[in-house]
């Protein structure tokens, strides 16, 4: 049994603000880090770049572009906020702090770049590999922090809540209360009680749940399901933004092109050399990203083509290798020049802009227990993500968590902490078959069903498929051996499920959940309460 002032479930860029200013502050943080593999975060992958400021700038002109963006969706006083704190911490933080060595020009100066749906250049780069400069400078300085001590490689299998895992009389805590997480300590197979005051849910997002996707593997919605058993509200879980350009090739697993680079110039074509944007935006290449991604979608249906091309060629060479390095290198080691053709592209599975709905400081609805980053839902985003916020949104939401966090550590009396029931071993073999056929269902009919164009028929095939599934799942979960993969996939179900719940419910197209046959009439976004939350008071 472990305990602490603050257990931080995630090491991305919302999770390593929120430890550092918290530990700083002079309280024990223990974090979760799920394993020494760096593809399991989406910070280390970011490549555009983080919202800045540039020539025109203000916060006004950038509180406009994420709610234009957001498809009237967005909570304005969350746009409102990113926009006046944001920049002020990219500097006293990641520039001053903790020295990310961003860009420069000749001229020493920053270079500030242009992307699609910003009235202004106003994004901070490095090269195209921001999010691994930001993750290698966060990390080190977490490393360093005496206060913070990191459980690694661990993965969190459900928030610990009175109801559902104490016998303890509830008269001293509020009913549904968060006091920490059940973690498996992968390296011996151990469950750990990590007992907490205040609990942290920074697991990112749940790209991995489709077919195609830019995340890495393991971004499937981990904190979305536990905090949907524990008993959360989510909010706009039909929201995943598709991104339209992946690097399309059999062999290589999806990645990003950024959109810097149609920011850049870079245009869409067929595969006979049309530009066919025009036909759907009045800004073309440069048009939003899920209208970009809906279009390729489109072409590609209607001309049986696997993918479509984004061209860069008329670019200088050189200039082409300075400023898209990593894409470059990682293209080219599937034989594909991107300074002499045109790269072959299809849209993926990108961003969740619902997720366990937050107040502005990264409250939910439990007692005790916040969201950051990609797994909250604080109505930023509203129906569709702005390019380059969410870095920031991890920076600006980790920090005021954090302040909150503190806050509540000096005000509020805790009672002890309750007695958690032991774990209860199972011992039958986890079978991988099982674990990869279940996964291939669960992206595929994501994929189809869920996915860029959903119908109602769509929609009720996969509630079919997913509800049957999700059965045996949870047989096979309660019987076998316990290890990363069978928590994933539990977790995985839970969050395909949260999100078809979600496309059901919204019967009208908007951002990026778009319905054919979709109703004028109808609210046009989905909460769910909790219906999984058990009764209070009965433990087992
Ligand atoms: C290819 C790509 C490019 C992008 N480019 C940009 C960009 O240019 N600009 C921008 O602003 N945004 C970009 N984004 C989005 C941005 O990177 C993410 O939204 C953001 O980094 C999310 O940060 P986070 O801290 O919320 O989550 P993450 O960085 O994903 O971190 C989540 C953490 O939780 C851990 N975790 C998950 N489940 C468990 C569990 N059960 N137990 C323990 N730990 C767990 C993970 O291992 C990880 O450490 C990009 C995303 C991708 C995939």
């Amino acid at each position: 049994m472990i305990e602490t002032d603050v257990l931080i479930l995630g090491t991305g860029i919302a999770g390593g603000i929120a430890a550092l200013k918290v530990a700083q502050a002079g309280h024990r943080v223990v974090m979760l880090h799920r394993g020494t593999d760096p593809e399991q975060k989406n910070t280390r992958w970011a490549q555009g770049g983080i919202i800045y400021t540039g020539p025109g700038d203000s916060p006004e002109l950038l509180t406009q572009d994420i709610i234009t963006a957001g498809a009237g969706l967005t909570f304005p006083a969350a746009a409102r906020l990113l926009a006046e704190e944001g920049p002020r911490l990219v500097r006293e933080i990641l520039i001053d702090q903790l020295q990310v060595p961003f860009t420069r020009g000749a001229d020493g100066e920053f270079d500030i770049t242009e992307e699609a749906a910003h009235s202004v250049p106003r994004i901070l780069h490095q090269n195209d590999t921001t999010g691994l400069a930001v993750n290698t400078a966060l990390m080190a300085a977490v490393q360093a922090e005496p206060n913070i001590t990191i459980l690694s490689p661990c993965t969190a299998i459900d928030l610990l809540t009175l109801s559902h895992h104490s016998r303890e009389p509830l008269d001293v805590y509020a009913p549904n209360t968060c006091v920490g997480a059940h973690v498996l300590l992968r390296q011996d197979g151990k469950v750990e009680t990590v007992l907490a005051r205040e609990t942290v849910l920074a697991t990112g997002g749940l790209g991995d749940l489709y077919l195609h996707t830019t995340n890495p593997r393991g971004t499937r919605g981990d904190g979305i399901a536990m905090a949907y058993r524990a008993g959360a509200r989510l909010l706009n879980m039909e929201y995943v933004q598709f991104h339209p350009t992946a690097f399309y090739h059999p062999l290589a697993r999806r990645f990003l092109l950024s959109e810097s680079m149609r920011g850049e110039g870079a245009r869409l074509t067929l595969r006979n050399g049309e530009e066919f944007m025009q036909r759907y935006h009045p800004l073309g290449s440069l048009a939003p990203r899920d209208i970009v991604a809906r279009a390729i979608h489109q072409e590609l249906l209607a001309g049986g083509e696997p993918f479509v091309l984004l061209d860069l060629t008329h670019k200088d060479g050189a200039w082409i290798r300075s400023r898209f390095p990593f894409i470059y290198t990682e293209c080219l080691k599937y034989g594909v020049d991107i300074t002499r053709e045109p790269i072959p592209v299809v849209p993926a599975a990108h961003y969740s802009c619902g997720g366990v709905a937050t107040d502005l400081d990264g409250r939910s609805t439990i007692e005790r227990l916040w969201a950051i980053g990609e797994v909250a839902c604080t109505g930023l985003h509203g129906a569709n993500r702005l390019a380059s916020t969410s870095l920031l949104e991890g920076l600006v939401f980790g920090h005021r968590a954090a302040l909150a966090i503190v806050e509540a550590l000096k005000s509020r009396a805790y009672p002890p902490f309750p007695r958690i029931d032991p774990w209860v071993y199972q011992v039958e073999e986890s079978d991988p078959a099982l674990i990869l056929q279940d996964w291939m269902t669960v992206k595929y009919t994501m994929w189809n069903y869920v996915g860029l164009v959903r119908t109602r028929k769509r929609l009720q095939r996969a509630r079919q498929l997913l509800r049957e599934l999700q059965d045996e799942v949870e047989i096979f979960y309660a019987r076998a051996t316990l290890d990363d993969g069978l928590i994933g996939l539990r977790n995985g179900m839970q969050a395909a499920l949260a999100v078809l719940y979600a496309a059901m419910q919204n019967h009208t197209s908007r951002g990026c959940h778009y319905l054919d046959e979709s109703e004028k009439f109808s609210p046009g976004f989905s909460i769910m309460d909790n219906p999984a939350a058990p009764p209070l008071g009965q433990g087992f």
